[in-house]
């Protein structure tokens, strides 16, 4: 059985993603804030999968990565799948973005990247294998008004993720990365008036977003060996956005 890490996964996507894929993995699932939805999303998975864990941990932050690897690996082994999903959004006109704002965001969104893919990848290269999915967004490749500190940070985990794909490629490691539109979690209903959500909606080639499961799907095709070729890529979910 492998081990996957969903770094981000208490709420949303990446707890959408920890469901799809138990029972069929050893399941590290992560948090920052909200420990109590954590660990009742732990209590759930373990009522068929004895092989999970909860662990808190901010991936912004090299010491708490670290020891957030060191217990996976006492508990469940080494890493062979890790899903960089954690992270924030900002809305707000450059001008009225204070800089710790915009540090905030790239710390979360990625320097956690390179911090957890960094250690993950010296047991991947033992094993010479391994699997690393990147929660992008189609703002990294289309940018978005009011969200440039957000946007930059997806697009540069789109260029992290193709180097890497070159990188680890001789290694028999995959990296690549999922770019959805708009998805229906925390992230995107905190913010919008149920008017301006219908509004947006409309923008959308399929008149809805995306269900978090949706996104799921195509973690788990990703990881699976039907996608055993597939590398490199930045993979579009969308729904003709
Ligand atoms: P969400 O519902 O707001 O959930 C965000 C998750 O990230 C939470 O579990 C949160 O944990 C965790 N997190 C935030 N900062 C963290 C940190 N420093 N360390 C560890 N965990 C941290 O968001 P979501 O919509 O599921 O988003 C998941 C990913 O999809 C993000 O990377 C987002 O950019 C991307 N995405 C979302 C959409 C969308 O429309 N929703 C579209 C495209 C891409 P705690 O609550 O425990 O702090």
């Amino acid at each position: 059985m492998k081990t996957v890490l969903i770094t981000g996964s208490s709420r949303g996507i990446g707890k959408a993603i920890a469901r799809r894929l138990n029972p069929n993995y050893k399941i590290a699932i992560n948090y920052k804030e909200s420990k109590k939805a954590a660990l009742s999303l732990l209590e759930e998975l373990r009522q068929t999968n004895p092989y999970t864990i909860a662990i808190g941990a901010d991936v912004s932050k090299e010491d708490q990565v670290e020891e957030m690897f060191a217990t996976i690996e006492k508990n469940l082994g080494a890493v062979d799948i890790l899903i960089n999903n954690a992270g924030i959004a900002h809305y707000s006109l450059i001008q009225d973005t204070p800089y710790e704002s915009f540090q905030k965001i790239i710390q979360t969104n990625l320097d956690s990247v390179f911090l957890t893919s960094k250690r993950a990848v010296g047991k991947m290269l033992e094993k010479k294998e391994g699997v690393i999915i990147n929660i992008s967004s189609i703002w990294g490749e289309e940018g978005s008004s009011m969200e440039s500190a957000y946007s930059a940070s997806k697009g540069a985990i789109n260029s992290l993720t193709k180097s890497l794909a070159k990188e680890l490629a001789p290694s028999k490691i995959r990296v690549n990365a999922i770019a959805p539109g708009i998805v229906e979690t925390d992230m995107m209903t905190k913010d919008f008036s149920k008017e301006e959500l219908e509004e947006l909606k409309k923008e959308v080639g399929m008149e809805r977003f995306a269900k978090a499961e949706e996104i799921a799907n195509l973690v788990a095709y990703l990881i699976s060996e039907e996608a055993s070729y597939i590398t490199g890529d930045i993979i579009n979910i969308n729904g003709g956005y």
